[in-house]
């Protein structure tokens, strides 16, 4: 244990931001570092307890009571090893999760929880700076060819691992880049692309090959696939858009929220786009529905391109300021969060349902919708949707994006062309345990399998997978696996 009264000297100190009025200036991180003295008082608030629900509430089984006291301890890359040992990027998680492990936290029962996710980040930046990630080569190699199909962080956990159990390992990307969401999605100003290039070098020299620009399905065929390949899996997240069919939807200035965010992290990189295509929030009155991450994200960008007004309209009801009764800890709460680019500026409505798009000479002007409430549930059991009457409103609107989130993979090409089976939601049927498809030698893992969630579920998703791949091509697996952790 860190310090056996850490947790009553030290009061919680949350991750530092940037100021508003500067990052709001450029692209940059908005997280800011904080002095080693003051995450040290931070993990000494770690109270080691005899059964650490944060372990178990990380997806990934970080075992963070460890890595706090060996931080507090100064044994910073002993507490690297031990976050290595159950996560290939705590770099990403340590940006961009949203710490359900905190939620679980023991101390957040009746104080404020541990700051885990800043320790987590903290520690892998430290271990960049001093150069101990280095690559990690295998011993021997099996002679074993996977092909990896997607390079978001379910893909590249998964090549990482499979690299490392001696597996002669290609990742396949249809992009130009390698990264999925946290390349294209994810923006800038919450995850810098450097960080990412900087992890594919260290898998390149591991032997990793990177193939991007090859759409498997089409460029590569199914039948191509399985006769290159000793095994595959699928990592092709989930990338069908939930549209809003409704009346106006074909106006100009209605988009779906990843072609906005996609262009502006391709701005970012340098790409020269074409500026008739172009989807710039600035001097626009934009409207954003759906309040998750995604449209977060939009929120944020919105800000940075000089948008005249952002409004993000979502057709759930406003969730609770404090921890709802329906989820008790230590499960993820039902609660009101505000993200980095909430704080930024703009306004959010909660219970708005959109009814139409208005505009003139086929560009959209307005949105017109109605309040709504949810009544007694229905015969499945969900609650009624209802109107309410004469709550009719109407916003200017002339740039829309469509951030309600994803449906399942997308099925044409790689999906029906190996004719894997489905779940009934459209997402690759596999289990937890073999990972496998219905098609023997062929795995999924990620959003494509589990619908679309978070990045430290996809980064565990493929750590698995690559054990259960490893476990089919040798018959047993060295990797290690959650499980055998908590
Ligand atoms: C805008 C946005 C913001 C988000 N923000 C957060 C956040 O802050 N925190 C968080 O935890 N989660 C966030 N998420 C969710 C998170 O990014 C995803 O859950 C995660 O990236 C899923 O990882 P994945 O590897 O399964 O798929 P993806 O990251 O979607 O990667 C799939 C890759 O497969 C490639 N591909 C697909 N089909 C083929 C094919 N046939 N051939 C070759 N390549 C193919 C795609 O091009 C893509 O690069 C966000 C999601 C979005 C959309
Ligand atoms: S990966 Fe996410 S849930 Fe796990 S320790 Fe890090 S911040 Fe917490």
């Amino acid at each position: 244990m860190a310090k056996p009264t850490g947790f009553l000297e030290y009061g919680r100190e949350d991750t530092p931001y940037r100021p508003v009025e500067e990052r709001l200036r450029d692209w940059n991180e908005v997280q800011a570092d904080a002095p080693i003295e003051r995450v040290k008082a931070q993990a000494a608030r770690c109270m080691d307890c005899g059964i650490p629900f944060c372990n178990s509430g990380c997806p990934l089984g970080n075992i963070i009571p460890d890595w706090n006291d060996l931080l507090y301890r100064d044994k910073m890359e002993d507490a690297l090893l031990r976050l290595h040992s159950t996560n290939n990027f705590p770099e990403f998680t340590g940006l961009v999760c949203p710490a359900p492990c905190e939620a679980a936290c023991v101390l957040g029962i009746n104080d404020d929880a541990v700051t885990i996710k800043q320790i987590e980040w903290e520690i892998i930046r430290t271990g960049w700076e001093q150069g101990w990630v280095v690559p990690v080569k295998p011993e021997r190699r099996t002679g074993r060819s996977v092909a990896v199909v997607g390079s978001g962080p379910a893909g590249l956990s998964a090549a990482q691992q499979l690299s490392r159990a001696g597996h002669t390992v290609t990742l396949f990307e249809k992009n130009d880049r390698i990264g999925g969401l946290l390349r294209y999605g994810i923006p800038e100003f919450k995850l810098e692309k450097w960080i990412i290039d900087r992890r594919l070098d260290q898998m390149r020299q591991e032997g990793v090959s990177f193939q991007t620009g090859v759409h498997v399905g089409q460029d590569l065929s199914a039948a191509e696939l399985r006769r290159s390949f000793d095994a595959a899996l699928l990592c092709l997240g989930a990338e069908e858009p939930r549209d809003l069919p409704t009346e106006g939807r074909d106006l100009d200035g209605i988009h779906f929220a990843m072609d906005f965010l996609t262009q502006q992290n391709r701005r970012g990189a340098g790409d020269e786009l074409d500026p008739a295509k172009d989807i710039l929030a600035s001097d626009r009155h934009v409207v954003i529905l759906g309040g998750g991450d995604t449209g977060s994200d939009c929120v944020g960008t919105s800000h940075r391109h000089k948008a005249r007004s952002v409004t993000s309209i979502e057709l759930l009801e406003r969730p609770p300021d404090h921890r709802s009764p329906t989820t008790p800890w230590p499960s993820w709460p039902l609660l009101f969060r505000t993200s980095s680019s909430h704080e930024e500026g703009g306004t959010r409505e909660y219970a708005r349902m959109t009814k139409r798009f208005e505009g003139r000479n086929g560009r959209v002007e307005k949105l017109v919708g109605v309040e709504v409430r949810f009544g007694e549930p229905d015969e499945s059991g969900r609650p009624r949707l209802e109107e309410i009457p004469g709550s009719d409103f109407e916003m200017p609107a002339d740039l829309v994006l469509l951030a309600m989130g994803f449906l399942h993979p997308v099925h044409a090409g790689i999906v029906e062309g190996l004719g894997v089976r489905l779940d009934p939601r459209g997402n690759v049927m596999a289990d937890t345990g073999e990972f496998a498809t219905s098609e023997p030698g062929v795995f999924a893992a990620g959003d494509c399998r589990r619908g679309q969630s978070l990045v430290v579920w996809a980064q565990w998703e493929g750590r698995e997978a690559a054990r259960a791949v490893d476990q089919y091509l040798m018959g047993r697996s060295r990797l290690q696996s959650r499980s055998a952790l908590v």
